[in-house]
């Protein structure tokens, strides 16, 4: 394996002390996979104590980040940082989420037998080679998710776990092994006790997965437990020309679609929660679910404040869910007006938004409306480039000129946004002195 340097230069440094190190987790099974990883976390035989003993002597930076757990944080010469953690054995779960002790071991192998699945307990360095006692390579070559040891043990003792499986079917693309799946399925509840941090930080990457599509279809259990509002859209079927799938099915295409943008990627999951409480069949047998938009946004909120999402992702996702519908039209007005209600980001947003949902729609029927929304987005950057006006503030007038010509608090924004909307309508040029003899005469 293909260690940096300063890695290299670690793992010697502490083996020359006498202990062992090893590269070991995610970074191992990546580099196997051909994959990038940017952290390297290494574990060793030393102690806390010991460790930071080596470090000093070295003159190497280091941070206590888990001392309890056993993890120092070295931060090398040229920067580069790495977690080290001494090689541990957990002791009894009782809550489903932290073991009750660790204790520090001097094997690999019991250090290895803690780690959740087979693929992320492989250690390697390069004196040693690969320490894989539970085949972690065999199963990177067979695409097989498995559990280390007996997989109903280690998700009662650790139901993050549960997540995290899923997580790395929809990132990897491999396949849950049968009995993994099983224990997965049968213990689901317990994810209930595990933090919405945590819980959040996994979602996250499963929603960011290549494939996340096949995932989100076959662990929808899952996905109920974690986030009851989507339930209830599992099996509304929606028949309309514009579909093909239910409505889950359309949801978990349309996060696949998605930009690999977490906000759109939660906004997509979210959108069409509100399906499952306005549909209606017509006298024709189609369905339709008028005001759907407005009712997903609520649910979507009680469910990103109960996973702790970000502002960030909330505010985005929060700001296009209860209008992803919206006709956006391709002439510069409508769009203007969109830009001056919505603001450039948000706009940009809800035309991602159309986007992946259109390409979770049948795909007969999407030609024009996705060729429209092209033509949107061309002229929403050529309105951008030339810096035409969408805001007041983009006005060739402000405030104190509106206040010269006589209007006073509330008035004044008033005055402008009429300004705004006859200068977007290109009733009026956005130049001052017109503006200011237009509202000369015209008293508004
Ligand atoms: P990523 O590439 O996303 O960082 P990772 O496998 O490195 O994936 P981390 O959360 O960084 O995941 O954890 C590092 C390693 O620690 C894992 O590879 C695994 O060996 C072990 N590990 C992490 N979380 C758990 C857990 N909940 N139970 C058991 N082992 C775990
Ligand atoms: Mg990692």
């Amino acid at each position: 394996m293909n260690l940096s340097d300063s890695a290299k230069k670690l793992i010697h440094l502490i083996s020359s002390a006498g202990y062992e190190a090893y590269a070991v987790g995610g970074c191992v099974r990546d580099f196997l996979m051909q994959r990038p990883c940017d952290d390297i976390d290494i574990t060793t035989s030393a102690t806390p104590d010991e460790l930071e003993n080596i470090l000093s002597d070295n003159h190497i930076k280091f941070i206590e980040t888990g001392i309890k757990h056993g993890t120092v944080t070295a931060v090398l010469e040229d920067g580069s940082v790495f977690e080290v953690t001494t090689f541990r054995t957990e002791g009894a779960y009782s809550d489903s989420r932290h073991p009750e002790s660790v204790s520090f071991v001097t094997d690999i192998n019991k250090d290895l037998a803690r780690r959740d699945f087979t693929i992320n307990a492989i250690a390697y360095n390069d004196e040693q080679g690969f320490v894989d006692p539970y085949g972690g390579q065999d199963d990177i070559d067979l695409k097989i998710i498995r559990a280390v040891g007996d997989a109903d043990t280690r998700f009662k003792e650790d139901a993050l776990r549960i997540m995290r499986a899923v997580r790395f079917a929809s990132v990897l693309g491999f396949a849950i092994e049968e009995k993994t799946k099983k224990a997965l399925f049968a213990n689901k509840e317990l994810l209930k006790n595990i933090s919405a941090e945590r819980i959040y930080t996994e979602l996250s990457k499963l929603l960011m997965g290549d494939y996340v599509y096949n995932v989100l279809v076959e662990y929808k259990e899952i996905m109920a437990v974690i986030i009851p509002e989507l339930e209830p859209i599992f099996y509304v079927e929606q028949n309309t020309k514009w579909h093909i799938y239910d409505v889950w099915h359309h949801t978990a295409k349309s996060v696949e679609q998605a930009p690999e943008d977490l906000a759109l990627r939660y906004t997509m999951l979210l959108h069409d929660i509100g399906k499952a409480y306005t549909k209606t069949t017509d006298e024709n047998g189609t369905d339709h679910f008028k005001g759907h938009q407005k009712i997903s946004g609520e649910y979507a909120l009680t469910a990103l404040k109960r996973l702790k999402a970000p502002n960030e992702v909330l505010d985005r996702a929060m700001a296009v869910i209860p209008i992803h519908d919206m006709h956006i039209g391709i002439e510069e007005k409508n769009i203007k007006k969109w830009l001056s209600r919505l603001g450039e980001s948000t706009l940009r947003d809800l035309i991602a938004v159309k986007r992946a949902d259109k390409l979770a729609q049948n795909p007969e029927m999407i030609g024009e409306e996705m060729a429209r929304l092209v033509i949107t987005e061309e002229k929403l950057n050529a309105i951008i480039a030339a810096g035409e006006p969408f805001e007041v503030k983009n006005l060739a007038v402000n405030g104190n000129d509106i206040m010269a010509l006589g209007y006073r608090g509330k008035e004044i924004g008033v005055v402008l946004n009429t300004i705004l909307e006859k200068v977007i309508d290109g009733e009026l040029p956005n130049d001052r002195e017109n503006i200011i003899r237009f509202l000369t005469d015209f008293k508004l």
